[in-house]
């Protein structure tokens, strides 16, 4: 079995332009937030494993860079809509995204000023997860497999010293990247009706 015994190449970039800045606002059974914005920022970290490729890299910072300011760039100046939202209503109707909360709050935006993500929750958790994905997918399974890349964390920070991660390893296919990139919510369990 490998392990890290023998050691391991990493390579971690958190540019300062590594960043966009979105409005959103959290919301779940019972709870609501009140719409408000981030300077978000992210950190991407690559590990591998004990060997480099013949370039003396175990990847191009330039090659992260790249990628990742390219979808920090699409995502920037949007209000984050939760497309998987478990706790409001989202209606499109044609011109705007309505969203209806249980509070009763309504809130109509132009689909132009709206960044819809297939999440659950706008959360620097669920947007961490979400861009492990996207920066996967944006690489390419192919491309990370043969400089030997085993693992990927994404971080978003949605303030200074507040951030949150996810980290997996590498799909080895698009289907798995898919499954592996699916929201895990625990769902709390239902109070039994019966009893
Ligand atoms: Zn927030």
């Amino acid at each position: 079995m490998q392990g890290t015994d023998d050691g391991e190449f990493e390579v971690f970039l958190g540019k300062t332009d590594f960043k966009f800045n979105c409005s959103h606002f959290i919301a779940y059974k019972g709870f609501r937030e009140r719409l408000h914005g981030h300077n978000y920022r992210i950190f991407v970290r690559v590990t591998g494993g004990n060997q480099i490729c013949d370039d003396g890299y175990l990847m191009d910072f330039g090659d992260i860079k790249k990628v990742t300011r390219a979808i920090c760039s699409q995502l920037n100046e949007y209000f984050i809509v939760p497309a998987k939202t478990n706790s409001m209503i989202v209606e499109d109707n044609g011109e705007q995204y309505c969203l209806t909360c249980e509070d009763g709050a309504k809130f109509a935006f132009p689909k132009s000023d709206c960044m819809v993500l297939p999440i659950v929750h706008s959360s620097a958790e669920e947007l961490a997860h979400y861009l492990w994905g996207r920066i996967i997918k944006t690489i390419g399974i192919d491309s990370l497999k043969a400089r030997d890349v085993r693992l990927l964390e994404v971080s978003v920070a949605e303030a200074p010293q507040q951030q949150a991660s996810f980290r997996c390893r590498i799909p080895s296919t698009e289907e798995e990247l898919i499954k592996l990139s699916e929201t895990h919510i625990r769902i709390k369990p239902m109070p039994c009706l019966d009893s």
